[in-house]
């Protein structure tokens, strides 16, 4: 019982203190080995995609405009090529709301498959500046040999080299993270224009490749288990079922050193070699079973695959699995509680792809002229006094002219045949709509407004016509 007990205290430690600070408080520098594999493999091939996408896109542009941009400072934000305005902020909102629900089912079903896949923070340490390191550095091993070394001129030259490779590629991803903002061209003209007239611009390349560096250099591993709140909601996100990179214990244990006496071999398939707990770029033992330090990058899949290849045994003992799978020794499956959380997701997502494709470009609001009634026209007609306000969220100036749907009468425009909005612009104008008598319904007639660019309807506007009240003589 008591020896049990010690057991069970000794298996739990790994509790007492995050995988990369030691008793002290210190930082445990990690030094992943470089995984091989099936999974690293294809991990690769998607972040080359990645990298492809992140660099290209901000030189994309479409009716001359950029086809990504994020202007915060400016609030003005492109995508697609559509320009959004702070008026769309309810399709932001509504972003926002199917976003964190996104979150929540998507993790619940599959786990960190985000972190591991795509999430910009692992892609670039994981495929870019890992791999730098490997190469000026060599492996873990070669790398934790220099760490101790002596500062000799070998070491310095390493050091430097890598650090300088850091700090351009930190320089470079810094600079197209400033093109999402501001775009291309305001970029390019802080980069060839002298510098005093762009000392904000300069700040903010500087300033942002401070934090790339900063970030792939010496946080590392610290932004996904200590800072990312993604991260820090898995324990809330992840049930049983959720799928994720997974330690088959029941297949695994006990572990036991490998070795070719049967007699002597331990009954369960995990030898006991730590490849996975050296490939793991977070410093942790996925056999101690799910953490919230794991960012799902399969590379203990890989490692463990090999070694059981290496000593004749099935591969997978580390696989993608949920721990209900685990417990029942079954396959993952893709089970009815996935199946519905995708559709729930292909809904959202439906929903608001639609929503974004039937927003309107020029968005319009009508009001009768406050304080005005009706104006009599000769002896069978009436006019309203209109106020029309309009945003123009295209690249184009529109001449928008408006026109009577449906009925009888007619629409005077004041000043002009149309009403010219500049392009991202905001215009108002003045409108009168006659009507007949005849065709009033009340002291309020309903009528719509057709509000047409070129000849081509863009929108159609419902409002009222005042006219008398009825039976009091007008
Ligand atoms: S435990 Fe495995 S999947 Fe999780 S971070 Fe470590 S190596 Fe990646
Ligand atoms: S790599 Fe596989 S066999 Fe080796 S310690 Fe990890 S789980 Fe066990």
């Amino acid at each position: 019982m008591h020896m049990e007990k010690i057991d069970v205290v000794e298996r739990e430690s790994f509790r007492d203190h995050p995988a990369t600070v030691d008793a002290k408080g210190k930082r445990n520098w990690v030094y992943a080995q470089k995984p091989k594999g099936r999974w690293y493999s294809l991990r690769s091939y998607i972040s080359w995609g990645f990298f492809l996408l992140f660099f290209s896109m901000p030189f994309v542009s479409m009716n001359g405009q950029p086809f990504f941009l994020f202007n915060i400072p400016a609030a003005r934000f492109i995508l697609f090529g559509k320009i959004f305005w702070p008026q769309d902020f309810f399709i932001f909102g509504l972003t926002m709301v199917t976003f964190i629900i996104f979150v929540v089912l998507f993790t619940a079903a599959f786990g960190r498959l985000f972190c591991g896949w795509v999430c910009p923070q692992t892609i670039f340490m994981e495929m870019l500046f890992r791999k730098v390191e490997y190469l000026i550095e060599g492996d873990a091993a070669q790398q934790k040999l220099l760490a101790k070394a002596p500062w000799t001129g070998k070491k310095i030259a390493r050091k430097s080299a890598k650090h300088g490779a850091f700090y351009l590629l930190a320089f470079i991803i810094a600079n197209t993270f400033l093109a999402y903002i501001i775009g291309v061209r305001s970029l390019g003209k802080i980069i060839t224009e002298p510098v005093t007239e762009h000392i904000g611009g300069l700040f903010s390349i500087m300033g942002f490749s401070a934090v790339f560096y900063g970030v792939y250099a010496y946080f590392r591993e610290q932004v996904c288990t200590t800072i990312c709140p993604y991260g820090r909601l898995q324990g809330v996100l992840l049930d049983r079922n959720s799928m994720v990179v997974a330690y088959d214990y029941k297949r695994g244990e006990p572990r036991g050193k490998f070795t070719k006496k049967k007699e002597t071999a331990p009954a369960g398939d995990c030898i006991d070699c730590f490849q996975c707990v050296k490939v793991c770029p977070t410093g942790i033992d996925i056999r101690n079973g799910t953490q919230m330090e794991c960012v799902g990058c399969t590379a203990c899949i890989d490692a463990c695959n090999h070694m059981m290849e290496k000593t004749g045994r099935q591969p997978d003992l580390i696989r993608y699995a949920s721990e209900n799978g685990i417990s029942a020794h079954e396959p993952l499956r893709y089970t009815l509680r996935m199946k519905l959380y995708t559709g729930l997701l292909t809904l959202l997502v439906v929903i608001l792809s639609a929503l974004l494709l039937s927003r309107k470009d020029v968005d319009a609001t009508v009001m009768r002229a406050p304080g005005m009634l009706f104006q009599e026209r000769g002896a069978d007609s009436l006019s309203n006094l209109y106020v029309i306000k309009i945003a123009n969220k295209t690249v184009h100036s529109v001449p928008l002219q408006v026109r009577l749907e449906g009925q009888p009468g007619q629409v005077q425009i004041i000043g002009g045949t149309v009403i010219p909005v500049k392009r991202e612009d905001e215009g108002a104008g003045n409108f009168f709509v006659v009507l007949p008598r005849r065709v009033l319904s009340g002291r309020k007639t309903p009528i719509r407004l057709g509000l047409y660019e070129g000849g081509k309807k863009i929108d159609e506007i419902r409002t009222n016509f005042l006219g008398p009240v009825p039976g009091n003589g007008d």
